[in-house]
């Protein structure tokens, strides 16, 4: 029976038992008023009539009006449902056989604010498949499970479990059924990321790869005899070969760092030598374009870290500075101890160039993997998209972060920020 058939039903007693009390108080009376020998019949037919009236009223098996209430109301009652309901951490609605909302918790409300308790769910979650499995529960009294996802300015996904429940053991049909939902959201991000990687990091070995058989065939035809072509192919095909291998390279860079994303590394290691040792590094091919690179820093200026990460950090930073910011002519690289906005110490490394800069819409966007201003550019500089992403991820995982901050036409200029130990 649903919740409006008992609420009318109940009704339809409620009034019934009224008429029998009046019609047996007016038996009753009219007895009295009679005052003779019928007096007495007429007291008993009013007895029995008022004893049958309140017989009919507490016949067993039939849902009292109490019991109809604890689900349409918020009143007390000593079902534990509600309570047990409301306990929950996961969204979660009773329902009727027919699909109408017995109770729910705040995590349902939250879900779909447009529940109402005895009405029915379809009308709030507004899915023909969450629908037909309720049916389906309701009368198979198997547990189903649906996939659904809600469209609006950010997709959400779901999964919506519905379980049947028999509150009496030996009862035919279930009475009662139980609704959840698990937010798949995350998860779905987490998929699509992966998928976007996959397809990203395939695209960008794919490229070389192609050229590089392209390359074989010609060598092996119409380029065969030809030692001037086979010199100059060879040297494409070596260039090729380098940047997969740099690719590679940072895809297990990137892999190992996300490994170890919650080891904090912890040994003291001074930050002025190892930029002084980068720079050292890049010598030539500062040189080869012309950019003198300056260095201010402090005697010492200790974090605790991984030496061999932090220098890939800065060397991704001072050579993309030397790459991008070649215009300008200058770079200049300062460390510094400086204090955090929470009051602690912080070491700063600042590696600033004066080249063309980036435009503000590709600042927030650049430490995404694969991500570039200028795809033909980067690769022309022998980039793979990755030293940014690097750059992050290794700071996240030594509690630090990275800051950027461009104005176009002026060039650009990246910082460094970890807590630090100390300086001299
Ligand atoms: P890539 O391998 O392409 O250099 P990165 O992740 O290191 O990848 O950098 C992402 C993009 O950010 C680069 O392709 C480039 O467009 C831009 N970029 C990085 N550093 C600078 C800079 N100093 N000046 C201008 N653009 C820069």
């Amino acid at each position: 029976m649903s919740l409006n058939d008992n609420r009318a039903a109940i009704g339809w007693r409620r009034w019934h038992r009224a008429w029998l009390v009046i019609a047996a108080a007016a038996i009753v009376f009219a007895g009295l008023a009679i005052a003779g020998p019928l007096a007495v019949a007429y007291a008993v037919i009013g007895f029995a009539v008022l004893a049958a009236s309140v017989l009919f009223a507490m016949r067993p098996g039939e849902t009292s009006d109490r019991e109809t209430r604890r689900f349409v109301s918020a009143e007390p009652t000593d079902d534990p449902l509600p309570v047990v309901i409301a306990g929950l951490p996961d969204p979660v609605i009773a329902l009727d056989r027919d699909g109408r909302v017995l109770a729910l918790n705040a995590h349902a409300h939250a879900l779909a604010p447009a529940l109402r308790q005895g009405e029915p769910v379809s009308l709030a979650l507004r899915m023909p498949e969450l629908a037909e499995a309720i049916g389906r529960a309701s009368v198979g009294g198997q547990e189903q499970r649906v996939e659904y996802s809600e469209r609006g300015p950010r997709e959400r996904w779901f999964e919506a479990i519905v379980i049947p429940v028999k509150r009496e053991p030996d009862q035919g049909q279930p009475d009662l059924v139980l609704l959840t939902f698990h937010d798949l959201t995350p998860l779905r991000r987490v998929e699509e990321m992966r998928a976007d990687f996959v397809a990203n990091a395939s695209h960008e070995l794919r490229t070389p790869l192609a050229a590089l058989s392209g390359f074989i065939e010609t060598l092996q035809g119409s380029a065969r005899e030809d030692v001037k072509a086979r010199e100059r192919f060879l040297a494409i095909m070596q260039e090729q070969a380098r940047r997969m291998a740099r690719l590679i390279d940072d895809l297990l860079s990137l892999s190992r760092i996300e490994l170890n994303a919650h080891r904090r590394p912890d040994t003291p290691v001074d930050l002025v030598p190892i930029v002084r040792q980068v720079v050292d590094g890049l010598e030539m091919l500062a040189r080869d374009r012309g950019v003198s690179v300056n260095v201010e820093a402090a005697n010492a200026l200790t974090v605790r870290g991984d030496r061999d990460e932090l220098a890939r950090v800065c060397e991704n930073l001072i050579e993309n500075a030397l790459k991008y910011g070649a215009a300008g002519k200058r770079v200049d690289i300062t460390l510094a101890l400086a204090t955090s906005a929470d009051g602690a110490p912080e070491a700063q490394v600042g590696v600033r160039d004066y080249g063309p800069g980036i435009a503000p819409e590709h600042l927030p966007r650049l430490t995404e993997r694969f991500y570039r201003v200028d795809v033909a550019e980067s690769r022309a500089q022998g980039g793979t998209g990755l030293g940014l992403a690097l750059v992050k991820h290794i700071l996240n995982r030594h509690r630090g972060r990275l800051s950027i901050e461009s104005t176009p036409g002026a060039g650009a200029s990246f910082t460094i920020h970890l807590p630090a130990l100390g300086s001299a």
